[in-house]
């Protein structure tokens, strides 16, 4: 009855309304693919791979690869033993993460439909809405604050601001935009644009100016657990890692060595599965959440949308690509200023 007999892959490029520029990195179009999970009874599953060569090293040729790999991996299973396809799918974790988050999730969406019951009930049910911060790439000085003003006036009352490229210039943009929005809370990330040391001037030099910042993110390279873990001490901010931050072994790793106060869940970093585990990681261990977003979609979005509500296990929610891209909304989702209300 429930059991998939056909998987499809679709490529899916998306153009920036701008470009989108971070520490070391402008994105002007995202290359996503778009995942059909195909019942025998005719329900279908949709999920939305959003990969990045940055972070993952994924290709989008590549993902595209997979498409008959996947169908025959998983053809026959029952939706309704979705731990079964979990397990399967995570056999892609290093090699295709993003792509184990759409099968994953679109798995939930044909039970969803079966079940007649929205995905995030499915996983718990937690929360019915969430509100998500809205990003301010790297620009320059004025542009940065004239974005974080109208930001916070459109309603989003956390901002995430793009940092990393130039220290003196980085501390100059922070203080201007907490004067402009005194009101705010920042989550801070330069993607590991700062050494240990440029990371703690900012750091300290910001909260000697009492700037709101509630998260430092990845403020260093991703493989120096090192220079986190000092960080993590000298640092009046709470650390959190993003890029160092892939798989629940990444995390565990992160967690015991004492690198981190925060970790930055993104389903294309880690699947539904590895991110189900991290939540009971974190939680274990007293670690904040947050959760991110690559080039997703609203079709994207909206698997981060139903795992935060369902889970309730975030901080801060960074759910807003889908804003920055030129789309037609098609999220099982409302939105209504920052919040992000689950629907089926
Ligand atoms: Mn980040």
């Amino acid at each position: 009855m429930h059991e998939i007999v056909n998987v499809t892959f679709e490529l899916k490029t998306y153009e920036y309304i701008e470009p989108f520029r971070i520490a070391n990195n402008v994105e002007n179009k995202a290359h996503n693919v778009e995942v059909k999970v195909y019942l025998k009874d005719g329900a279908v599953g949709i999920g939305e791979a959003s990969p990045s060569y940055r972070v993952n090293g994924e290709r989008v040729s590549a993902l595209l690869a997979l498409e008959d790999d996947v169908k025959e991996m998983i053809s026959g299973e029952d939706v309704k033993n979705y731990r079964r396809i979990f397990n399967i799918m995570d056999g892609l974790s290093r090699t295709a993460p993003s792509v184990k988050a759409a099968v994953q999730y679109a798995t939930l969406d044909a039970l969803s439909a079966i079940w007649n019951a929205p995905v995030y009930q499915i996983l718990g049910g937690h929360k019915n809405r969430i509100h998500t911060d809205k990003t301010i790439g790297i620009d320059t000085l004025n542009v940065m604050v004239e974005k974080a003003r109208k930001t916070f006036e459109e309603g989003f009352k956390t901002l995430k601001i793009k940092i990393g490229e130039n220290l003196k210039e980085d501390i100059e943009k922070m203080v201007a935009i907490s004067e402009a929005t005194p009101e705010a809370s920042y989550i801070v990330d330069a993607n590991q644009g700062y050494t240990t040391k440029t990371a703690v001037q900012f750091a300290q030099e910001v909260y000697r100016q009492n700037v709101n910042v509630v998260v430092f993110e990845q403020p260093i390279m991703w493989n120096d657990h090192d220079g986190l873990k000092l960080l993590r001490y000298a640092s009046p901010f709470p650390i959190a890692a993003d890029e160092s931050a892939k798989t629940k072994h990444d995390v565990y790793d992160l967690i015991r060595n004492e690198c981190v106060d925060f970790v930055n869940i993104k389903l294309m970093k880690s699947g539904l599965s590895d991110a189900l585990s991290i939540v009971e990681l974190a939680k274990t261990t007293n670690i904040g959440l947050m959760i991110g977003c690559m080039g997703e979609s609203s079709v994207g979005i909206n698997q981060s949308v139903h795992f935060a509500a369902g889970t309730g296990a975030f901080s801060y929610h960074d759910l807003d690509s889908h804003m920055m891209l030129k789309e037609n909304f098609r999220g099982k989702f409302k939105q209504e200023r920052d919040n992000l209300i689950p629907t089926l």
